[in-house]
């Protein structure tokens, strides 16, 4: 059977030992707040259309800015850890080795590629995942009483890292490796959940599977959220901006202004979306000029429009910088939207 590596089963011991033998590496930063490592990744090649690797740009500048502001680290992935997980499986290896590599993090969130922060002052409520150890967006019912290929997902979610999630990870893998196996996982996959279009197996149906089939082993560790936008779906929100412009400001996450925004079903890099790929390009332009207006605001400056690259002064220089501009700290400027 396919294994990750080699099983582990005492990591918690192994990293507690680690964190209290290298009290320089703490599992806290400033504030006393748990360390997060920011995950993402995209393919090892360049994109089939040069447009796509454009975008991937934007949306890699787009999560350094949520980092920088938040003092979160960021790891971006060019490799395929395990040629076996190609593709959309390829964060598992990913995360095992970086939860391994980086005992000091505490929280490793991977975030796809092709999801964007347009919410640059939400914080992550951490303190409400306590007892938790994998957050994710989704809703209870269509898990549990649809068994709907979209009832979590797996664009943008945090892992904790201890024993349990290797175990989930090692619990989830495999389904995972391309070819024969990887075929007819998906056969069981579009027979037992709602809604699943007949295609190889996809990480996302692999976990929605794993946890309804072995519910009781898993869900009391799992965080089902939906009271904010961890992952929002595109096509409902990227037309709304202008009227969140208008009647909201950044800090909410929720439908009001959205904390992420990820582009599913667009393949603006490679060749078959479910989308045209100049609706998803020019809804990726607006959703990257939404989230870089609350950024380039810090500095004041914003785009003329949210379909515009250019942008233009929205305040006065002066000799007196330091005193001139309100010395609140990143988040209360971000927020405080004009
Ligand atoms: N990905 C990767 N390496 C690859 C292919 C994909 O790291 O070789 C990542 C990338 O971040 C991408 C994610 O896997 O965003 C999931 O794929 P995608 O977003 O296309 O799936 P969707 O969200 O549309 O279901
Ligand atoms: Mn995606």
């Amino acid at each position: 059977k396919y294994a990750l590596g080699p099983k582990i089963s005492d990591w918690d011991a192994q990293r507690r030992r680690w964190l209290a033998q290298n009290p320089g590496f703490s599992a806290t930063v400033a504030g006393g707040k748990p360390r997060i490592m920011l995950v993402t990744g995209s393919q090892p090649g360049p994109c089939d259309n040069p447009l796509g690797d454009h975008y991937l740009l934007k949306t890699t500048k787009n999560k350094i800015d949520y980092c920088r502001l938040h003092g979160i680290e960021i790891v971006h992935n060019l490799a395929h850890l395990d040629n076996e997980l190609a593709g959309y499986w390829a964060k598992l290896p990913l995360l095992r080795r970086l939860m391994l590599s980086h005992p000091e993090v505490e929280w490793i969130w991977w975030m796809d590629s092709d999801a964007l922060f347009t919410d640059m002052a939400f914080e992550l409520p951490l303190s409400r995942y306590d007892g938790h150890n994998l957050i994710i967006h989704g809703y209870q019912d269509l898990l549990f009483e649809k068994h709907s290929w979209i009832a979590l997902n797996t664009g943008s979610f945090l892992f904790r890292n201890c024993q349990w999630s290797l175990d989930l990870l090692d619990a989830w893998a495999p389904m995972g490796p391309k070819g024969f196996i990887r075929d007819q996982a998906g056969k069981v996959l579009t027979a037992n959940l709602k809604g699943r279009p007949a295609f190889e197996a996809d990480d996302q149906s692999a976990l929605i599977y794993l946890l309804l089939s072995q519910k009781d082993k898993w869900m009391d560790k799992v965080f089902i959220e939906n009271s904010y936008y961890l992952h929002g779906f595109w096509a409902g929100l990227v037309d709304k901006y202008e009227e969140m412009m208008e009647n909201h400001h950044p800090g909410l996450g929720d439908e009001r202004w959205p904390f992420v925004t990820h582009f599913v079903g667009c393949k603006p890099c490679g060749s078959y979306g479910d989308y045209p790929v100049e609706r998803c390009l020019r809804s990726m332009e607006r959703a990257f000029n939404f989230a870089d207006n609350q950024v380039l605001r810090l500095y004041g400056f914003s785009h003329k429009g949210l379909e515009s690259p250019k942008i233009k002064r929205t305040r006065d220089q002066t000799t007196r910088p330091i005193n001139d501009v309100e010395n609140l700290d990143m988040k209360a400027k971000i927020s405080t939207i004009s």
